[in-house]
């Protein structure tokens, strides 16, 4: 197996295909062996696993997942990829590369389709300037045993957030609402070729079996927490009158205090289900 985090190896790979690094593309290349194999144990990959991986680059975390898991379907949008890939990752007969924008990507139909049996979870180094939209369509997807992911670590340390804190935000609700977090590791940029200019971090979303959480309506649930968080320094009122105008003023101090709270909370303090029983409050008042 070529030994692709390995800088002596690397540099003359992508010189022999005139690869050049794409900075809009989020090409950063790991080049510490220890951080794929880190990945790929400490998210739990073995012989039952069906993994997806978003952005293979020339394949390093590939490689660690194809050697424990039972499938691999890797998505790669960069087609200049495809001559590397088939040197680092060609020898692997478990496998598949679709060549496409994972955004593009029907989740839910692509693990029904290639993992039957299997238990399904997804892994990443993934591109920064997408890891939102990536992360939204792994969790709503709702087929995932597990989501391993690198991000950003400040990107990290909001989806772990506790309410009250300076990283609490509707991002980390989101992800806790689909998800349980754990913090795994920290990678320093040294671990990169390009370097980014922030430190990375390994996170963990273990994908809850049963949403407990009481919620009437999703919708009216997520919009609350937009809600919240737009006017993050202010009382919950003040937000709630704005995102909810069908409300006005008046309703949004009757729901707060029917869901007993003070008029002055502020919604960064509140946990899940905290936001879930407003959220219901506000279902109810609006059906009158
Ligand atoms: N996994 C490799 C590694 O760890 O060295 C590469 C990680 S690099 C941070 C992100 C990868 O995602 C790149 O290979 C890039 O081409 C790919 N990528 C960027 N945008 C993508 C998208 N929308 N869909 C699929 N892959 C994408």
């Amino acid at each position: 197996m070529i030994d692709v985090c390995n800088i002596q190896v690397m540099k003359p790979l992508l010189q022999e295909h005139g690869f050049h690094f794409s900075k809009a593309k989020g090409q950063n290349f790991l080049i510490a062996p220890w951080v794929p194999q880190s990945i790929a144990t400490d998210a739990g990959v073995d012989e039952t696993a069906g993994v997806l991986e978003i952005g293979p680059g020339i394949g390093p975390l590939t490689q660690q997942l194809c050697l424990r898991a039972k499938k691999v379907c890797a998505v790669e949008l960069d087609k200049r990829l495809e001559p590397i890939l088939r040197q680092t990752v060609g020898e692997f007969d478990n496998l598949e590369i679709i060549w496409d924008d994972v955004l593009n990507q029907n989740i839910p139909d692509l693990v029904a389709e290639k993992f039957p049996g299997l238990r399904p979870m997804a892994c990443a180094n993934l591109p920064y300037y997408i890891t939102s939209p990536i992360l939204t369509a792994l969790l709503e997807a709702d087929c995932f045993d597990s989501v391993t992911v690198m991000v950003q670590k400040e990107v990290a340390q909001r989806i772990a957030a506790e309410p009250g804190t300076e990283d609490y935000s509707a991002f980390t609700v989101f992800c806790q609402y689909y998800a349980e977090p754990e913090l795994l590791f920290d990678v320093p940029a040294h671990c990169f070729l390009p370097q980014p200019k922030v430190t990375s971090a390994v996170i963990s979303l273990r994908v809850r079996k049963e949403r407990n959480w009481d919620v009437l309506d999703e919708k009216v649930f997520f919009r609350l927490v937009r809600a919240s968080f737009a006017m993050r320094r202010k009382k919950l009122a003040n937000g709630l009158a704005a995102g909810f105008p069908e409300l006005g003023k008046a309703g949004a101090a009757e729901v707060i205090e029917a869901a007993g709270f003070d008029a002055n909370v502020r919604g960064e303090t509140l946990s899940i289900p905290e936001f879930a029983r407003i959220a219901n409050r506000i279902v109810e008042y609006v059906r009158g």
